[in-house]
């Protein structure tokens, strides 16, 4: 891919949706390799104790495998973890096991529960433009554990009936952990998924969430493709699986948009410090 702006400084994205199958595992390593093919270093981490995005990463995650619950709950550095993808360069996962479905209740008695995974990140030494957190579908700690460690949230919509559904309930968890825990804290982003042109609902509901989000949507939906659905089971994404694929060009073209607005916005704030 072309190369893009690289943010000034790394972005930590937060993939939430408190529903489940709305597309944000798919959203989270899709984008991430498209930034990474794109030239970016991008670090996923996979938050959910299923563990989809470390298999649609290729990444072992067998319940030995040192994973995000040794991070969270042992205080194990993240970098003794990570594991580079194979065949996508500069993209990286922090694997997740099923031991981190007890992380839940574990975190509960731990100091600074909430800012685990923020510390975690901070003392990260490697270089990187982008990190993706795959959150599971609950608004419980480990979301919040993402949503402290993060400026931005990415929620992903699939365009159906119910689509903005429990929406009101993410919204008001991002303003409560913005008021007491992170004031950086923003839903930067909406990305409309498995979008069905031929169906009238599916254009009405992108309608009305653009009409509601109009600075947060970005102009790119991800169209329903069978290449996308497939991609998982052969451990890839769908960039190295099938990469002209519709689904392909349009998480390419997402993570485009996505690495410009940031361009933009970080273009703004150096004009208002040469203002001041
Ligand atoms: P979540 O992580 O929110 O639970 P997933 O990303 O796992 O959602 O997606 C739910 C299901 O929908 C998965 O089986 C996935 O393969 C499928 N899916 C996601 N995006 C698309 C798409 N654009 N086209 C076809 N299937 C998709
Ligand atoms: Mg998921």
């Amino acid at each position: 891919g072309e190369a893009l702006p690289r943010p000034a400084a790394t972005r930590v994205m937060v993939v939430a949706n408190q529903k489940g199958g709305v597309g944000k595992t798919t959203t989270t390593v899709n984008l991430a390799a498209s930034l990474a093919l794109h030239g970016a270093r991008v670090l996923v981490i996979d938050l959910d104790p299923q563990g989809n995005a470390s298999t649609a990463l290729g990444i072992d995650h067998h319940a030995e495998v040192p994973s995000i619950y040794d991070v969270l709950v042992e205080g194990k550095p993240l970098a003794d973890v990570v594991q580079p993808v194979v065949d996508v360069e500069g993209l990286f996962c922090c694997p997740a096991t099923i031991d981190l479905a007890g992380a839940e209740i574990e975190l509960v008695s731990l100091v600074a529960r909430e800012s685990r995974l923020q510390r975690a990140i901070e003392a990260y030494e490697q270089p990187l433009d982008y990190v993706l957190i795959d959150c599971p579908p609950s608004l419980g700690l480990l979301t919040v554990n993402a949503m402290v460690a993060g400026r931005e949230v990415l929620i992903p919509i699939q365009c159906e009936y119910y689509a903005l559904e429990g929406l009101g309930q993410l919204l008001r968890n991002v303003d409560l952990v913005r008021a007491h825990l992170n004031p950086h804290l923003h839903v930067s982003t909406i990305l409309l998924t498995m979008y069905d042109a031929r169906t009238r609902l599916a254009s009405q509901v992108a309608d009305e969430v653009r009409s509601h989000f109009q600075d947060e949507v970005l102009r790119t939906s991800i169209p329903r493709s069978v290449r996308v659905s497939e991609a998982p089971s052969y451990g890839q994404t769908v960039l190295t699986y099938d990469p002209g694929s519709t689904g392909a060009l349009s998480y390419l073209e997402a993570a485009k948009e996505i690495a410009l607005r940031g361009a933009e916005k970080d273009q703004r704030a150096a004009d208002e410090r040469f203002a001041a």
